[in-house]
């Protein structure tokens, strides 16, 4: 996906790099529970989140790594029905300050 800005063609990559993102050490505001076996939902965060946050780890479980994080609430929505994360908003001050708004 590709748009104009100031007559150069920007991908959506290179438009969330203009994000910046304050990390608030320590306090995540999005934890995957604890887990065996992930659900699809959460296995298709993976594919899902915009901001690449979700990965798997060699034994097979979904972790999260929110630092980048959008706040777009995907993941809250799609694992709603499983539960198997607990999101929040980052506290005031923290998480991504939007450039383009
Ligand atoms: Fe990814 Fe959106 Fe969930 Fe943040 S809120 S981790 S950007 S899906």
């Amino acid at each position: 996906m590709s748009e104009m800005i100031s007559g150069v063609a920007a991908k959506v990559e290179e438009k969330l790099f203009q994000n910046r993102y304050l990390v608030d050490a320590g306090r995540p505001h999005i934890r995957v529970k604890p887990h065996n076996e992930p659900s699809a939902s959460l296995l298709a965060m993976i594919t899902l989140c915009p901001a690449g946050c979700y990965a798997t780890t060699e034994s097979g479980q979904v972790e999260v790594a929110a630092d980048g994080c959008l706040e777009c609430g995907t993941c809250r929505i799609v694992t709603k029905k499983t539960g198997e994360i607990e999101w929040n908003y980052p506290r005031g001050g923290f998480g991504v300050l939007y450039k383009f708004g």
